[in-house]
């Protein structure tokens, strides 16, 4: 049987101090879900310690997802050789891409597609994406222009990846969001979608893998976030213990109540 997934029924308002929308539902131990769609900050933040890479793909195995607009975002910053990558600043970025196009050949991610069916939906959550980014752009007392188009482009990635989550659940399934964007967290709570992030990705390990260590996990959240997808303030571990399997001799049901 399937554990309870999130489904589309309408959700609680979330406060508006939270940065980002944590499902109080999911535990600490990884839930199986039919689909997890993962943005591409996360993706680039576990490409930038390839063995986590493996390790969440190990983990995750055939749910691993990414929606199109995110596997074509990776593929163009792949796409940009060697020799350009210095002056445009994509060393380090199109490392991680190109770690991560392997992964899309190689169908170990696979891509899907927003549905014809989700066109309504899209212009709403674009809208609350780019409303969130004004609202962060105001409190951080920056001017925001809505034609942004980096801007525009940044959240396409996210928007899709929200559609295709929503698809999944429509059509029976269950599905969740992989991003440590809190704006993007919170459009798809307001979807109907849960979202995780890196911090729980890693705590998941820990449950899965008794021999990680939790300052190891600790040190390698520091250094996959330095450079990509930073956390919002109230997400980010305030210490090792984030990444503390509360389990004993292999069996960690205090991590998941309910999966015993
Ligand atoms: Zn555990």
């Amino acid at each position: 049987m399937l554990p309870r997934g999130p489904n589309l029924r309408p959700r609680p308002p979330l406060p508006l101090t939270r940065q980002y929308a944590v499902d109080p539902s999911l535990p600490q131990r990884r839930r199986p879900f039919t689909t997890a769609l993962a943005d591409t900050g996360i993706l680039y933040a576990l490409a930038h310690r390839s063995l986590y890479l493996e390790k969440f793909l190990t983990l995750y195995g055939e749910t691993v997802a990414v929606a199109t607009a995110v596997a074509d975002e990776i593929r163009k910053v792949a796409g940009v050789p060697q020799v350009a990558r210095p002056h445009r600043n994509l060393v380090l970025m199109g490392a991680c891409a190109d770690r991560l196009v392997k992964k899309l050949d190689d169908k170990t991610i696979t891509v899907h597609e927003p549905s014809e069916e989700s066109v309504e939906l899209e212009a709403v959550v674009q809208q609350q994406l780019l409303e969130l980014d004004r609202v962060a752009a105001g409190r951080r007392g920056v001017a925001w222009h809505q034609v942004d188009t980096g801007r525009a482009k940044r959240h396409h990635g996210e928007m899709e990846s929200i559609l295709v989550a929503v698809d999944v659940i429509k059509a029976g399934g269950t599905a969740v969001l992989l991003t440590n964007d809190g704006g993007a967290s919170r459009v798809a709570w307001e979807q109907g979608v849960s979202a995780r992030n890196l911090r729980n990705v890693l705590a998941e390990l820990a449950c899965a893998d008794p021999t990680l260590k939790e300052e190891e996990l600790l040190t390698a959240f520091n250094k996959m976030t330095a450079h990509f997808a930073t956390l919002p303030t109230d997400a980010r571990p305030a210490d090792s213990s984030a990444f503390r399997c509360r389990g004993l001799a292999g069996k960690c049901s205090s991590c998941d109540p309910l999966m015993g």
